[in-house]
């Protein structure tokens, strides 16, 4: 009688702590994908997006149509992902798209900028410009502290930039691996380059 409802107890136990468990998992998943017909502020942060980098898809009414679809698809044949015009994980993370900000990048009224980036750092060596070695930045500048390689797309060339823990800089220069909203900043040297290693910031574009 006894084992019997501990026994009762312990089902009634590990089925209330497997469906939470279950439920905190899919809480944890991944933000539903988005495409054609997709509606809501999701689709609004989607389109922002893809205007502030250059994809026009129209206002940003929070309907995903035609505008919209043309406007992933773009996005994705430029950044070398699969282009179906469905936004899922892939194509999110491309994008800079997260859950936890709702906006990464706003305009404000001087028509100065700032954006969420992901920020690699370089150098002047053989090991960071190979196989462009000793040659200066795309806008003719020698490669030092303060020349920042970005997509034009996103951000004009010769633009004047404010990088979080990094300080003014200009954006001289362009590598193949940079596109969308990853900028590659120059340090003096390998070491320094090295240690900034990969981080999210902040920019303001002037
Ligand atoms: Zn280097």
């Amino acid at each position: 009688m006894r084992s019997k409802k501990l026994i009762i107890f312990v089902l009634v136990i590990s089925f209330v702590f497997i469906s939470t468990l279950s439920h905190t998992q899919k809480a944890l998943a991944a933000e539903p994908n988005l495409y054609w017909g997709s509606r809501g502020t999701a689709v609004v942060q989607l389109q922002q997006t893809l205007n502030n980098q250059g994809y026009w898809c129209g206002n940003a009414d929070g309907i995903f149509g035609a505008k919209t679809y043309n406007a992933v698809i773009n996005f994705q044949r430029k950044a070398g992902i699969t282009a179906d015009g469905i936004v899922g994980p892939q194509t999110r993370s491309t994008l800079g798209l997260s859950s936890s900000t709702p906006s990464t990048s706003q305009v404000s009224r001087g028509g100065v900028r700032t954006m969420t980036v992901l920020a690699t750092g370089y150098c002047p060596c053989a090991k960071c410009n190979w196989p462009f070695v000793g040659q200066p930045s795309y806008l003719g500048y020698p490669l030092k502290k303060g020349i920042v390689a970005v997509d034009p797309k996103v951000i004009p060339m010769g633009s004047r930039l404010y990088i979080e823990g990094y300080g003014a800089a200009i954006a001289a220069d362009q590598g193949g691996a940079i596109k969308g909203n990853h900028i590659d900043l120059c340090f003096s040297n390998h070491k320094e380059a090295s240690s900034w290693g990969m981080k999210y910031v902040k920019v303001t574009v002037y």
